[in-house]
């Protein structure tokens, strides 16, 4: 019943009418068949939730919004992913190891019937070492005999196992009480993979100036930073203070040494691009203004967009640029860079230095709006509004209906809209097209998925 569906949305829960509210994420871990997607379900009070087999979506991680006794937080599910080649014991490992990097409080989920089997040994001995606060959950216990399975557990080394049993909800609402006590009130800053610095590639075709740029940005001694209280800097990477603020630009190494560029160097060269952006948050595109824009500038844009990255894209040599250059130019944009018209653009000197310091608000911008994390409340009032001034086409005579949206994803921000029907292409970039007017992603590529259910 559709009306219900917007009822739950329009519950009211955000009628603080706050968007952009930074919430702690629980992600709960284990391995498969232990009951982690029922007890995501039962807390986020929603039967219906798990996302499947999305395109753009990693499988591994969705999140969602829940809400316990007033306090909202996210819950990251891991229940929907299916181990890969390298094993069992290996893949939840490495869920836990994420885990641990990117949540700010975890439930590990052992089906208390089955007992503690060699698999849940290894994960508990990585949780072990973890700064972040874990919870050992004893589910399958639809029972009072069930309790004596569970104190089994405690051989695990994580503590009192909490008894549970998601099917039916027993002990739940204990456990939830559990996991708020430990809960901060706001999600940890470093919620990246690698904690620290913000990290920046800095990518363009060969004598486009990323050695110019990254010797005026570290060019002064006092700029380098070569040690920051906690963190290894990789010996490739440059911490470079800009803007009040340290920056990790990963893979300068070969910059600063000026490395020559040999014939045949373009495919290395065109290798280690895509490791640099593979490594970074945020990625600055040095495109040589003075020169027209080539299809090597589109090639590393595509590898760019496809990584999924925050971008800025600098036109550099603009000190090269004459007023016939610069109009010849905003055609070329026009033309070529249409793909990403969210990129911040800034138009720089890295031989002059003109303008590079307006970099910094450039990649703060991107890195916030790749960072944004919309509430479900305020993110279906706007999808209701759209979707009554302007429907979806018919598709084979049916109106498809969009019944929901939630954000499953950040870093880039992810969306998945829930359909009765098949969305055209048109239409998800309208709606893309909208969201992006209405919330901001300034400097951020915004992935839709659509997930029908008839
Ligand atoms: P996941 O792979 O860890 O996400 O596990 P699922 O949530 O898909 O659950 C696996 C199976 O265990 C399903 O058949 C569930 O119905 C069942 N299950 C989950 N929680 C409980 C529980 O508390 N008690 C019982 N008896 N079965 C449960
Ligand atoms: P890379 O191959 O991308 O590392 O490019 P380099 O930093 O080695 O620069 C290639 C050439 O462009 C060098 O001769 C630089 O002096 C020159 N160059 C770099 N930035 C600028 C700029 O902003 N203006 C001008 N006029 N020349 C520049």
């Amino acid at each position: 019943n559709e009306e219900a569906d917007w009822a739950l949305v329009d519950s009211g829960e955000d009628a603080d009418g706050e968007s952009f509210v930074p919430m702690p994420t629980l992600a709960v871990v284990g391995r498969p068949n232990v009951g982690k997607s029922t007890l995501v379900n039962r807390i986020i009070g929603r039967r219906e939730a798990v996302v499947e087999d999305v395109p753009g979506v990693t499988r591994d991680r969705v999140s969602y919004e829940a809400n316990w006794s007033g306090r909202k937080f996210m819950v990251q599910d891991t229940g929907g992913w299916e181990p890969d080649a390298k094993g069992l014991q290996q893949s939840v490992a490495r869920q836990a190891e994420l885990a641990m990097q990117t949540a700010d409080a975890i439930l590990l989920v052992v089906d208390a019937v089955v007992g503690a089997t060699a698999t849940d040994q290894a994960v508990a001995r990585v949780l072990r070492k973890s700064k972040t606060p874990v919870i050992l959950v004893a589910n399958k216990v639809d029972n009072e005999r069930g309790e004596s399975d569970a104190s089994a557990l405690w051989s695990l080394g994580l503590g009192e196992p909490r008894p549970v049993s998601a099917t039916h909800g027993r002990g739940t609402g204990d456990l939830l009480d559990d996991v708020l006590a430990v809960l901060p009130e706001t999600p940890r800053e470093d919620s990246g993979a690698v904690g620290g610095p913000r990290r920046v590639a800095l990518v363009g075709k060969p004598n486009v100036g990323k050695s110019s740029l990254i010797n005026k940005l570290s060019g002064d001694e006092r700029a380098v930073v070569h040690d920051v209280a906690g963190t290894t800097v990789d010996p490739v990477d440059s911490l470079v203070e800009l803007g009040g603020k340290t920056w990790r630009f990963v893979d300068t190494a070969g910059l600063r040494k000026r490395v020559s560029h040999a014939s045949g160097a373009e495919f290395y060269a065109s290798l280690r691009t895509k490791s640099s952006i593979d490594a970074a948050e945020v990625v600055i595109l040095l495109i040589d203004a003075s020169e027209p824009l080539t299809e090597q500038d589109q090639r590393v844009l595509s590898m760019i967009a496809d990584a999924g990255r925050a971008l800025v894209i600098a036109f550099n040599k603009w000190d090269l640029v004459d007023e016939d250059r610069r109009l010849q130019l905003e055609k070329e944009i026009d033309r070529e860079l249409a793909r990403v018209p969210w990129a911040q653009r800034v138009n720089i000197s890295a031989k002059t230095g003109r303008a590079v310091q307006k970099l910094v608000p450039a990649l703060e911008t991107a890195l916030e709006s790749w960072d944004k994390r919309i509430s479900t409340g305020p993110l279906n009032t706007w999808l209701k509004e759209v979707i009554a001034a302007t429907p979806p086409p018919m598709r084979g005579g049916r109106l498809p209906r969009v019944k929901f949206a939630t954000q499953a994803a950040t870093r880039p921000p992810t969306f998945v809209l829930f359909t009765t029907g098949f969305l055209e292409a048109g239409y998800r970039r309208f709606l893309e097209r909208r969201l992006r007017e209405e919330f901001n992603f300034d400097g951020s590529p915004v992935r839709i998925s659509v997930r029908v259910r008839e």
